[in-house]
């Protein structure tokens, strides 16, 4: 798209990533990494505090670079680290190594 920048546009690959995958739930996409590297795009879930909406994190499983999101709306029976989940816990999931970019301002959700 005409105005973006390149880290703009990093950004939105891995954001349509999120969309595709989350979109397609209960249904397991399997995407590329938009890195162009031959890894696969990781999913993850974090319960907040209202029932049903909470961060999301979106990652490669190869490069270990992604993005996460907040007051995402989790869906149905899609699994979930549980709200107030310990860093161990998260890191279990989450390959604690991983680079997540800054988020997009005009592209991450408004507060609700
Ligand atoms: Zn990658």
């Amino acid at each position: 798209m005409a105005g973006m920048t390149a880290s703009q546009r990093r950004w939105e690959a891995w954001f349509d990533a999120y969309a595709k995958i989350d979109g397609g739930w209960p249904e397991r996409i399997e995407l590329p990494c938009p890195e162009g590297d031959g890894g696969r795009v990781q999913i993850a879930y974090l319960a907040g505090r209202e029932g049903g909406k909470g961060m999301v994190f979106v990652w490669c499983d190869r490069c270990r670079t992604g993005i996460f999101l907040h007051r995402v709306r989790i869906p149905d029976d899609a699994p979930r680290l549980p709200h107030g989940a310990t860093e161990d816990e998260i890191d279990k999931i989450i390959p604690p190594d991983t680079v997540f970019l800054p988020p997009d301002p005009a592209i991450e959700p408004l507060p609700d």
